[in-house]
C-alpha cells in the first residue's frame, strides 16, 4: 500500500503497538495527523505487558506514575499494580482514544529502507508500505536471552523463559527450578512459593533488595480519584518528584549520599530479615546497591526463607534429563525449569533490517553497539525517530514519561518538515560523536560503573543508559538544537 504525501499530508509509519506506539498514534491524531499506520507483529497490543505474563509480574514504578500523563487511571488497585492491570490499562486507553482499531496486527516488519526521500517497509506477509517518517516504537527488553548452558535441551521436564510463560503447565506441588535473581525472578519467587512443592533458585549473583511496601488503594481512595482527577494528578506529580529527587537524579553520581542511604537500607533489610546466617551470607551481594537494577520487594526475604525454598549458589555445570547438575556434583531433580535469564538488550529495532541514506545499514551504524543521540536519532537515518532508543534513561524513570517527552521533541522536528522549511532531519555525525563521547565520560561516575555486571553495561563494560540526571533529560527534550542536525 502506498499513499501519496505532501508537506502538509506527510505519512507516518509507527512500528510497534506497545506503550510508545499507542502514545504516538494518540499524539499524532492530537496534532491533526491522520495519515499514519501502526504495525504490530503480534496479535495484541501491549508490548512488554503482553509478553510478560509470568507469575507475580508487576511494575516497580508506582502505577500513578507509570500511566500516561493525559490518561490517569483511578482504578489502579495497588501502588505497584500487577502486569495484567497494566495490560488492561493500555487496551482501555487505546480503545478510549480510538486508536485500537487502527492497529494492523500480525505485521512484522523485516526491512525498512530509505529511498528517494521516503521510507519503504516490507513485512513478513509480503505486504509493504511507504511513508515520510518512521517512529520506531519497538521497545527495549523484548528478545528473551536464553542461557548458554550445556544440556539445556536435554531436560525431560518442562522448560520455559519468564517472558514465554507456559500457562498450560500447572506448577502446583511441583519441584520447580528458577535460574536467575533479577527483577523478574524475585517477583516469581514471591508469587510461586506457596504454590509449588519445592523451589530451587539458581543464583549466580545475589541482589540487594530495597523493602518497598505495595499498599492497596482503598475503595474510598479510588472513589475520590474518580470524583476528583486533580487529586490523581497531584499524586502523580508528587511521586514523580520523589522518584526524580530520590532516585533518577542520583544514579549518575556514585558519591551521592542518597545512594549510600539506599545501600544501608538494603543492608539493614538483609541483616534484619534473614534469620539463618548461612542463607544471609548467600544472599549478600559484594557490590553497591543500585549497581545492578535495584530490586524492590516487600516479601522476597519472607518467601525465600520458607521451608520449601532453596538458594543454590554452586554454579550450574549442566542440565540433565532429570534436573540441574551443579559444580559440587549435586543433581537438583526438577519437574519444571524456569529461565528468568533476562533479555538481549542490544537488539532495539533489530532483527529488522534498516537501511538509511546511501545504503548505510543499521548493522554498520551499530557496529560497536547501539547508540542514538538523545535515544532518538541516528546519523544517516533521516526522519526515523526512536522512542526509548539506546542511551536513554532506561532504569532511571518511568519509560512512559520518557516516551512522552521524546514524542513532543520529535514533533518539533516533524513540524520543520510540515512547515516546508526542510525535507529531512537526522542527527549529524559530529553531534552524535560528541554526545557519545560525553555520555561515555559521564558513565564512569554512575553507580552502574561501580563494580558489578549488569545489562546496563555494553560489550566494553561501559554503562549504556543515560548517565546524567533526569532533570537534564527533561531539559534536553524541551526543544531540539537544530545545529546538531543534518537538515536537508
Ligand atoms: P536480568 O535483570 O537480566 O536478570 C537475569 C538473571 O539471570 C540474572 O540474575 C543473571 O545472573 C541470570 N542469568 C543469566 N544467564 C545465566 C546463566 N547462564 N546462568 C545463571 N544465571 C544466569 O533480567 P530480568 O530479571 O528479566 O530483568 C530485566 C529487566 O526488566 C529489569 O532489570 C527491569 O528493568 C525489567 N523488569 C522490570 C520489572 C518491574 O518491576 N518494572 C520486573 C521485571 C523486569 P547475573 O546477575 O549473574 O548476570
Amino acid at each position: 500500500m502506498t499513499t501519496e504525501s505532501t508537506p502538509t499530508n506527510l505519512r507516518f509509519l509507527i512500528i510497534g503497538a506497545g506503550m510508545s506506539g499507542i502514545l504516538s498514534a494518540i499524539k499524532l491524531r492530537e496534532a491533526g495527523i491522520d495519515n499514519f499506520a501502526i504495525y504490530e507483529k503480534a496479535d495484541r497490543l501491549g508490548g512488554t505487558w503482553r509478553e510478560n505474563e509470568y507469575a507475580g509480574v508487576a511494575c516497580d514504578v508506582p502505577s500513578h506514575l507509570y500511566s500516561y500523563s493525559f490518561s490517569p487511571n483511578p482504578e489502579w488497585t495497588h501502588r505497584f499494580s500487577p502486569g495484567a492491570e497494566i495490560q488492561a490499562y493500555f487496551e482501555e486507553v487505546a480503545r478510549g482514544y480510538g486508536v485500537d482499531s487502527l492497529i494492523q496486527y500480525g505485521k512484522e516488519i523485516t526491512r525498512c529502507e530509505y529511498r528517494d526521500g521516503r521510507w519503504r517497509i516490507e513485512m513478513t506477509d509480503g505486504s509493504s508500505d511507504e511513508g515520510d517518517f518512521v517512529i520506531a516504537a519497538t521497545g527495549v527488553l523484548h528478545h528473551p536471552a536464553y542461557p548458554d548452558i550445556e544440556g539445556l535441551e536435554s531436560f525431560g521436564g518442562t522448560t520455559f523463559h519468564s517472558a514465554r510463560w507456559n500457562h498450560d503447565e500447572s506448577l502446583k506441588g511441583k519441584r520447580v527450578g528458577l535460574i536467575g535473581t533479577g527483577s523478574t525472578a524475585i517477583q516469581i519467587v514471591s508469587a510461586l512459593i506457596d504454590e509449588v512443592g519445592e523451589l530451587s533458585v539458581f543464583q549466580r549473583t545475589p541482589q540487594w533488595v530495597l523493602p518497598v511496601e505495595n499498599t492497596a488503594y482503598s475503595e474510598d481512595e479510588k472513589a475520590e480519584f474518580r470524583k476528583n482527577p486533580a487529586a490523581m494528578r497531584e499524586i502523580r506529580d508528587e511521586i514523580a518528584r520523589q522518584f526524580v529527587d530520590g532516585f533518577a537524579n542520583i544514579l549518575g553520581d556514585v558519591k551521592s549520599p542518597l545512594l549510600e542511604l539506599i545501600h544501608t537500607t538494603c543492608e539493614a533489610n538483609l541483616n534484619d530479615n534473614v534469620r539463618d546466617p548461612e542463607l544471609k551470607e548467600k544472599l549478600r551481594p559484594d557490590y553497591r546497591a543500585a549497581c545492578k537494577r535495584l530490586i524492590m520487594s516487600e516479601d522476597f526475604y519472607d518467601a525465600i526463607q520458607k521451608p520449601n525454598a532453596k538458594v543454590v549458589v554452586e554454579g550450574i555445570e549442566r542440565i540433565e534429563e532429570s534436573g540441574v547438575r551443579t559444580s559440587d556434583g549435586q543433581l537438583h531433580e526438577l519437574d519444571v525449569l524456569i529461565l528468568a535469564t533476562g533479555f538481549r538488550v542490544d537488539r532495539f529495532m533489530r532483527p529488522m533490517e534498516v537501511v538509511g541514506r546511501g545504503g548505510k545499514t543499521l548493522e554498520d551504524a551499530w557496529d560497536n553497539g547501539p547508540i542514538a543521540y538523545l535515544a532518538i536519532s541516528i546519523p544517516d537515518f533521516p526522519n526515523l525517530f526512536m522512542l526509548n532508543g539506546p542511551n536513554g534513561p532506561v532504569g532511571n524513570f518511568s519509560l512512559i514519561d520518557v516516551a512522552e517527552l521524546q514524542f513532543s521533541y520529535i514533533m518539533q522536528l516533524v513540524d520543520r518538515v510540515r512547515s516546508g522549511s526542510c525535507k529531512e532531519l537526522s542527527v549529524s555525525q559530529d553531534a552524535m560523536d560528541r554526545f557519545d563521547e560525553e555520555r561515555k565520560k559521564a558513565a564512569k561516575t554512575t553507580i552502574w560503573a561501580s563494580g558489578c555486571k549488569s545489562w546496563y553495561l555494553d560489550a566494553d563494560g561501559v554503562p549504556a543508559a543515560w548517565p546524567w540526571t533526569f532533570d537534564r533529560f527533561r531539559q534536553e527534550m524541551e526543544g531540539p538544537r537544530l545545529e546538531d542536525y543534518e537538515v536537508k
